[in-house]
């Protein structure tokens, strides 16, 4: 068990934990949202940050720093904590970025962690190599290597109680992926960040970023804490959360705010653009957007950027809030609906319904089925799987019907999409408790089909029969030949 990170709650993928930094002597509850500190320019105080914002944490780039003439002196005098007047915990970058912006750096694993150490950062980075996505496996393989090598020399350094980050590389290569975690994961380092995605969602690609955290989930403990590094706008912190991503880093709160950009949950809108806030944070309740306009440059910049850690930081709590009820899914779902992209990554999360399955709280409060995704969630799957495990009597009548159908059958099962057939007693359990809509989309029916075949495959010495409400003919056609089918419509009705 890593002694840094205790999980609290879960619900599919994603988790409350508590984030304990030694060195800085606190502990950070995840999903935790670490602004980025340019230490050259902050457009908000680290303070303010801390104060107004209530940030437990930030990242600032030690490379910078190191490179910095006149910051590198103070922040060795001082240390980075009363340098930006944080009281909270600090993680550091080590210039691997700017490895991949410009090809070289000038410094080595060693030299930089010790001096991450030295200038009092709490959660330190070793240089490892972001390979960009779509590479060829090859060159991913390879670079692999180099960042193996440098975590096993981050695994030597002494740098006292400072936690270290191990990022997990392999570009679009679920294989290297998963074996990058597992080696990462045998490591006694701390923190896992999943390197490389930006260009990703600089290209709006949530399927591929899933794809890539998922298979680097399935290498890493569940009880270690994992940061989507590089990843800061709020539209799809549920989506990443929901996949197992416990700690964001934000940059885009200011770098948008510069270009008079207005961040919400839903994507991002041009300040020019904006006629009415759709928001109730201090910046867009006392003012209106032609106000925000007219301000001077650094005033205009500065309130954007408020606005903007506003939401971005309210977004993270309602997960929390969200994964505290259970309806953690129900979130995704909705900012699915913000971009078509976004649409791709939930149907891609869905793809792993099997993974968070395993996560999954067995009892929730309530399952709202909210589109024809909800089909494909992981309470459903389990119900299914759970269908093998029941005793069958010999013939069964499945119904969506209240009758007990045929006399000819022992007993009447219910029949419920999206989740199939079970015996009646179960009713009042979690998930059947589900709210479903009358007017059932096809999703939910073939998903209940799907249901009734597991059940008939998995009981081949009983026999069933299904009372149907009007499922059309390719959804019936699906189920086993066995099963004897009555369309339920007419008797129902009346
Ligand atoms: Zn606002």
């Amino acid at each position: 068990m890593r002694e840094c990170f205790e999980l609290r709650n879960s619900d599919a993928g994603g988790r409350i934990g508590e984030l304990t930094v030694p060195r800085a002597g606190v502990t950070v509850e995840t999903p935790a949202l670490l602004p980025v500190i340019n230490p050259n320019l902050d457009t908000i105080s680290p303070r303010r940050l801390a104060e107004e914002f209530g940030a437990e944490i930030l990242i600032t780039n030690s490379y910078i720093i190191y490179n910095t003439d006149d910051v590198r002196e103070r922040a060795l005098s001082e240390g980075l904590h009363d340098m930006f007047e944080f009281p909270g915990a600090i993680m550091t970058d080590s210039g691997s970025f700017q490895l991949s912006e410009y090809g070289e750096i000038t410094v080595t694993t060693e030299e930089i962690l010790e001096f991450q150490a030295d200038i009092g950062s709490d959660i330190g980075t070793p240089v490892d190599i972001p390979t960009p996505p779509d590479v060829s496996r090859e060159r991913a393989a390879e670079e692999l290597e180099t960042t193996k090598e440098r975590l096993e020399v981050a695994d030597g350094v002494d740098v006292g109680d400072m936690l270290i980050n191990a990022p997990v590389q392999g570009s679009t290569h679920p294989d290297l992926r998963e074996a990058a975690a597992r080696h990462a994961d045998s490591t006694d380092l701390d923190v896992f960040p999943v390197g490389a995605v930006v260009p990703l969602m600089n290209e709006y690609r949530y399927d591929d970023m899933i794809d890539v955290v998922a298979a680097a989930k399935r290498g890493l403990g569940a009880d270690a804490p994992v940061h989507l590094f590089g990843a800061g706008h709020p539209m799809m912190f549920a989506l990443a959360v929901a996949m197992g991503c416990d700690l964001f880093d934000s940059a885009a709160y200011a770098l948008y705010a510069r270009d008079d950009r207005y961040l919400t949950v839903r994507g991002t809108q041009h300040l020019e653009e904006i006629e009415y806030f759709p928001c109730s944070c201090p910046v867009c309740s006392s003012r209106d957007p032609a106000d925000v306009r007219e301000l001077p440059d650094r005033e205009r910049e500065e309130t954007l950027a408020a606005h903007n850690l506003h939401v971005t930081f309210g977004e993270i709590r309602r997960i929390k809030q969200a994964i505290r009820a259970g309806n953690l899914l129900e979130l995704v779902e909705q900012r699915a609906r913000a971009h078509p992209t976004m649409l791709d990554g939930y149907r891609t999360l869905l793809d792993h319904a099997d993974q968070l399955e395993a996560t999954d709280p067995v009892s929730k409060g309530a399952f709202f089925y909210t589109s024809h995704e909800s089909a494909r969630r992981p309470e459903v799957l389990r119900h299914r799987q759970r269908l093998e495990r029941l005793s069958v009597p010999d013939s069964v009548f499945l119904t969506e019907g209240d009758g007990d159908g045929p006399e000819k059958y022992e007993a009447a099962w219910r029949v419920k999409p999206p989740f199939g057939p079970f015996p009646r007693a179960l009713s009042k359990s979690y998930p059947l408790t589900a709210e479903v809509p009358t007017r059932v989309d096809r999703g939910a029916l073939e998903a209940a089909a799907a249901g009734v075949t597991r059940l008939v495959e998995s009981s081949p010495n009983s026999e069933f029969g299904l009372g149907h409400l009007d499922w059309p003919a390719g959804v019936l056609e699906a189920l086993p030949e066995s099963v004897e089918t009555i369309d339920l419509t007419e008797s129902h009705r009346s």
